[in-house]
Order: C-alpha cells, then sequence, then structure tokens
C-alpha cells in the first residue's frame, strides 16, 4: 500500500513537471547563464537630443532594473562626459539614448576610443541609431543608421530569427505598435531578430526583411543594438524590455570576456 502510494504521488509528480516544463513562457523568466552580470558594473547612461524620443523617461525608466541586478549607474545628460578619458576608462558600459544632435570631434573620438578599449555599448531606436547624422566614424561603430519608418507607429511583428544566442534564446516573436524601422545595415553584424515589411506604405519594400535586433564588435568593445523603442511606454513590452536588458548584459561584458567570432558574410565573395 505504501509503495503503491509513493508511487502515485511520483506519478502526479512527474506530471506535474511535464506540464511545467511543456508550458512556454511568453520571456523567460531567469536570464541564461550565459550572459555576464551586471553585479558591479559601471555603466553610463548617457540621454539627450530629439526629445520626441523621450530619452530622460527611457533612461530613467531602465536605471532601476540595471540597479536591481547591482550596476553603478552614473547619468549624464551631457555629450561632454565622453571626452574625459580618465572617466570615460573607467566604464565596462554606455547606454545611449541621444537621437539627431550634433557631437564635437573630442567627443567623438572618447566615445570611439571607450568602445575601440574594451568599453561595450548599448541602445535602442533613434537614441544609438539616429545619432550625429553628419558622423559616418559614429556609424560605423553602432553598425546601422535609421533612414525611414514607412507608416509611423503601427502593429507589425519583432520575429525571433537566432534562437540560439543567450540574448534570444527562449523569446517568442511578439507584436508591438510602434516605428518600425528601416535601416541601412553593416552586412557584418550578427541579427538577433527582423521584421518584414508589407507593401501598404511604400509599395516597392514589400517584402523586405530588416534587422531590429543585432550584436557587432567594434575594436574590443561590444555593441548591441534594437531598432524598436520610439517612445518610454514601448519598453511596457516584456519582450521587448528582456531583449534590451539581455543585449545590455551581453555589451557590458567586453572588458572580460573573449572576443566573439561569427562575421558571416552575406553577399558571394570571390572564389
Ligand atoms: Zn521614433
Amino acid at each position: 500500500m505504501r509503495t503503491n502510494s509513493f508511487s502515485g504521488k511520483l506519478a502526479l509528480f512527474v506530471l506535474l513537471s511535464l506540464f511545467v516544463l511543456n508550458m512556454k513562457p511568453v520571456v523567460a523568466t531567469t536570464p541564461p547563464d550565459d550572459l555576464p552580470s551586471l553585479k558591479g558594473k559601471k555603466i553610463l547612461m548617457v540621454w539627450g537630443g530629439w526629445e520626441g524620443h523621450e530619452p530622460r523617461q527611457v533612461t530613467y525608466k531602465l536605471k532601476p532594473l540595471l540597479e536591481k541586478e547591482g550596476a553603478i549607474i552614473t547619468v549624464s545628460d551631457s555629450l561632454g562626459v565622453y571626452a574625459n578619458k580618465k572617466l570615460m576608462d573607467s566604464f565596462d558600459l554606455i547606454i545611449q539614448a541621444w537621437t539627431m544632435g550634433k557631437i564635437s570631434k573630442e567627443q567623438e573620438k572618447g566615445l570611439l576610443d571607450a568602445v575601440k578599449n574594451g568599453t561595450g555599448i548599448a541602445g535602442a531606436h533613434g537614441g544609438l541609431g539616429d545619432s550625429f547624422r553628419e558622423n559616418t566614424g559614429y556609424q560605423y561603430m553602432v553598425g546601422g543608421q535609421w533612414v525611414a519608418h514607412p507608416g509611423n507607429v503601427h502593429k507589425h511583428t519583432i520575429n525571433i530569427t537566432d534562437k540560439n544566442d543567450p540574448i534570444t534564446r527562449g523569446i517568442n516573436d511578439f507584436q508591438l505598435k510602434s516605428e518600425q524601422y528601416y535601416m541601412h545595415i553593416d552586412p557584418n553584424v550578427k541579427v538577433l531578430a527582423t521584421t518584414s515589411f508589407t507593401g501598404e506604405y511604400d509599395d516597392w519594400i514589400d517584402g523586405a526583411v530588416m534587422p531590429v535586433a543585432w550584436k557587432k564588435t567594434y575594436g574590443k568593445g561590444r555593441v548591441f543594438y534594437l531598432s524598436p523603442g520610439h517612445v518610454a511606454d514601448d519598453f511596457d513590452s516584456p519582450e521587448l524590455m528582456e531583449l534590451f536588458l539581455r543585449g545590455i548584459r551581453w555589451a557590458s561584458g567586453s572588458k572580460y570576456l573573449p572576443k566573439e567570432e561569427w562575421v558571416s558574410p552575406v553577399y558571394p565573395g570571390k572564389n
């Protein structure tokens, strides 16, 4: 009797476990172990530029989440910080939310040198992918530049295309009502998620597939970019915030972890 009762409980436990394991949460509740931790990491958050993108709100929405993980945050609403080499050398990661605007030669050099030397950089939407339009050296570092958002704010789908990368693993495709960025992109970035355009607004791009999240390196620094995030409320999407947080964790590791090698040409080369 005792054995039977135990077997029954065991069977129930196994059944329940199988049920739990089979459930597919929208977002994995725990980050994959193979992403670096933010504990003790020094992060510079820089916000400014075009106010339509709510750079201050986006920055202060993210900040407590990073602090909860143990990050030490410095916030700057001026690009002047980029020209302070001593300070820049102390950061593990820069998170920039600065659409358009102008950057001085010294500030741009300070930023690019820091990333080249191993400080990671992460950002979303125009805050990283449409900053300092005249500065091609900056765009070479980011790996892409916004050019259009056909249809402005409308519902569209984000497709997770790399299911193995720790930044995207376990996250399902999701919908967003926001701007759908059309970008000019470095073909050597590692694309993690895409979105597909219809011909509804511009018929010549019907069927175009556009990266929305990528990782790359610039010198020793890790660069993570996410194209959605038009306003702070966009980050109420749990999937979008999870992608951003994971990309931030990944980019924070460049001073401590070996360089990843995954450049994979997308065009035919010499035979
Ligand atoms: Zn926007």
